[in-house]
């Protein structure tokens, strides 16, 4: 079988038609399928004929049908009833509003039937049991039935048919590991590892075939680094970038800062300087929670290679963001002679001439004369990908780079899982910051809430954010469209004596600068956004961060549009909304109240939800782990001493790089 067939394109018409809806559950391909991870098992191994069933047990019986009907309800509703028996007993059982049932019940069908035995009306019965009809290897029942992610339309039973037939296609994968590793690591083999993750028959198998494939995805993130890093290292050289002779210009740019450097900054600052006074690029990145201050240091940075004649280049992920770093960027070189350009999908300010250029990844794109290029900064890098500086290097840049991220993987971790970047930490947050008082508000304070927002904002003089919830993607029309609803509503109904701008992904560049700078300007009392402003803005004045559905983003997101507010010096507050009464996004949401460090709240969301919460799609486009962990330790370690013994051989292991190829593990393939 083709693993990478498209769905679309499948032979199994039933995939076909299920096309669109797989998308949701990011299932494009065949092999996406088998990668479809169950969340959890049912237990329904414990088969037991009718006559010893104990009441109250989770129980499979293997029994033939005696009688079937349907009676129907008012509203359309209907019970269908059946009487089973395997020949040392009856039960009773009853569905719900399923009348087909009864069509594929005739009187002697043998049926496996799944689900907790109960007494009413002195006999034996079982409530909507899950069922399998006439088979003699049942996937349904009677075993550990693996329940997966859903989404509208995709059932975890209809999922469960599915990647079990595609299971009996791929007899012909084969392990791709050499024998040693496999027994130095006591690890299952692969072809038998995606069987029993899907269809183990204990716990305990199912937890072998996971940690094989776990093993698999940290070792190929592993090989990937080194591969990475030995691209890295064999590039021409670049240019050094030396401070000696600007010393006295240094200090007067410190001295025109608003504050004084964070000991973590002037360590980062340090780091970079002692990098690129070398002729072989650096290639560090920059990691540090929200609001730690990393576009200083990237500005510092541009200075330096300004200084020395050189030009540089800032990338960031959005419009919004890229402006923004331009107008602090301006702000702060332009009294030194730095001529400063932008560079957006839609804005194009000096491009002909400029020393820094600041941009969304447009700018790698466009035709841009780079003369002296040096230089380059990726801010919040998890939104690219590694894939971006492979780009650089394709553009045959051999600049110094820079990589900023907020995400927040622990230090040994970051280290490994990054193996091919040296990493700063900004791991001290400047001085005078106040934590942000954080509340869920309970329902019936929403209306408490938004006149505590009024009073603030006119007694105080703050300004406030309002989140709005983000459905299906972040910027869907659908988001949109919800957003400005809300906002009607909001300057109409809630605060119609206050100025409200709205903010969301289709306003055009020029208008999303015109909001953001009017919001700056104190020109808008509240600012009306979708998720857009998740990453990077900067508003000092603002105060007030509400945010509507909170359950649906991971805690780091929070954590990320939180940090939007606390960033001057007054007292910050944020509020959180939500109407999903789960246990766990209540017990995620009161956590927000207590933890301000992004990497504890990323290990409580790991924790709670897994890991995609904290690489979710929403943020980083495909996950980065789907099945390892990073708090899978030790593992993460075998996988790391593999990885270094196998990769200066890898040509004699054709077959672990065929695989990885086929699972698309990024930048492996030289070729
Ligand atoms: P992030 O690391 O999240 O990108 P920013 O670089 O946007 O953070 O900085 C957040 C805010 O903190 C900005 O308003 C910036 O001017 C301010 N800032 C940066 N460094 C310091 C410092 N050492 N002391 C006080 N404020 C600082
Ligand atoms: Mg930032």
């Amino acid at each position: 079988m083709d693993f990478n067939l498209p769905v679309k394109k499948s032979p199994f018409r039933s995939i076909k038609l299920y096309a669109s809806r797989l998308e949701k559950l990011h299932i494009s391909t065949h092999l996406d399928f088998i990668y479809h991870m169950p969340s959890r098992y049912e237990d329904f191994s414990h088969i037991a004929p009718v006559a010893n069933i104990q009441v109250g047990e989770i129980v499979t019986i293997h029994a033939n049908v005696i009688d079937a009907k349907t009676s129907y309800l008012r509203n359309r509703k209907s019970i269908q009833r059946a009487t089973f028996s395997d020949g040392t007993g009856s039960i009773f059982v009853t569905w719900f509003n399923q009348p087909y049932l009864v069509k594929q019940l005739p009187v002697g069908t043998s049926v496996w039937l799944s689900g907790r035995a109960d007494i009413f009306n002195k006999k034996l019965t079982m409530q909507s049991p899950d069922y399998e009809i006439e088979t003699s290897e049942p996937i349904h029942t009677g075993r550990l039935v693996p329940i997966y992610p859903e989404t509208y339309g995709v059932s975890s039973k209809w999922l469960r048919r599915q990647i079990h037939s595609l299971l009996k296609e791929i007899e012909n994968e084969k392990e791709f590991l050499p024998p040693y590793l496999l027994k130095e690591n006591n690890l299952m083999e692969y072809p038998l590892s995606l069987q029993k993750i899907h269809f183990p028959l204990s716990l305990e198998e199912s937890n072998k075939a996971r940690q094989r494939l776990a093993f698999d995805e940290l070792f190929f993130l592993q090989v990937s680094a080194l591969h990475r890093k030995r691209e890295w290292k064999s590039v021409q050289k670049s240019v050094s970038l030396t401070v000696s002779k600007h010393h006295e210009k240094l200090e007067k740019l410190y001295n025109s800062l608003p504050f004084t450097l964070t000991n973590a900054q002037k360590k980062a600052v340090e780091d970079i300087c002692s990098d690129i006074a070398k002729r072989s690029p650096m290639n560090r990145l920059l990691e540090g929670d929200v609001g730690s201050g990393k576009t200083v240091v990237a500005g510092i940075a541009m200075y330096i290679t300004f200084l020395n004649g050189y030009q540089s280049v800032l990338m960031a992920p959005t419009e919004i963001l890229a402006m923004q770093h331009f107008q602090t960027i301006e702000r702060l070189f332009t009294p030194f002679g730095v001529r400063i350009g932008l560079a957006t999908g839609s804005k194009k300010i000096q491009l002909d001439d400029f020393d820094v250029l600041i941009g969304t990844h447009a700018l790698l794109s466009e035709k841009i004369q780079f003369k002296k290029l040096a230089f380059v900064i990726i801010d919040e890098q998890q939104r690219f990908g590694v894939s971006q500086r492979a780009l650089i290097r394709k553009k045959g840049i051999s600049a110094h780079l820079l990589t900023m991220t907020a995400t927040p993987i622990p230090r040994t971790i970051a280290l490994t899982m990054y193996g091919d970047l040296d990493v700063s930490f900004l791991d001290e947050l400047p001085k005078g910051r106040q934590e942000i008082k954080t509340w869920f508000v309970p329902k019936d304070k929403r209306e408490a809430a938004y006149r505590w927002i009024e009073q603030q904002i006119t007694k105080e003089k703050s300004q406030a954010f309002i989140i709005c919830p983000f459905i299906e993607t972040s910027e869907s029309m659908q988001t949109v469209k919800a957003a400005s609803v809300e906002f009607a509503r909001l300057k109409k109904d809630i605060f119609p004596n206050l100025t409200l701008g709205l903010l969301h992904g289709n306003l055009k560049a020029k208008e999303k600068d015109e909001v953001l700078r009017n919001f700056n300007n104190k020109v808008f009392d509240i600012l009306v956004a979708t998720p857009v402003v998740e990453v990077g803005i900067d508003i000092p004045n603002a105060t007030i961060m509400m945010i509507e559905a909170a359950e649906r983003f991971g805690l780091s997101q929070l954590h990320q549009l939180r940090g939007r507010v606390g960033r001057g010096k007054k007292q910050s507050y944020c509020l959180l909304f939500s109407d999903a009464f789960s246990k766990t996004s209540y017990a995620r949401l009161k956590a927000m109240e207590k933890l301000h460090i992004g990497a504890e709240l990323a290990e409580l969301d790991l924790r709670l939800r897994g890991p995609g919460s904290i690489y979710g799609t929403e943020q980083s486009g495909k996950t980065l782990l789907k099945i390892a962990t990073f708090s899978d330790t030790f593992l993460l370690q075998k996988a790391k001493i593999a990885a270094e013994q196998i990769f200066p051989n890898m040509e004699e292991f054709p077959e672990i790089r065929g695989k990885m190829k086929q699972l698309q593990t990024q930048d492996i393939s030289p070729d």
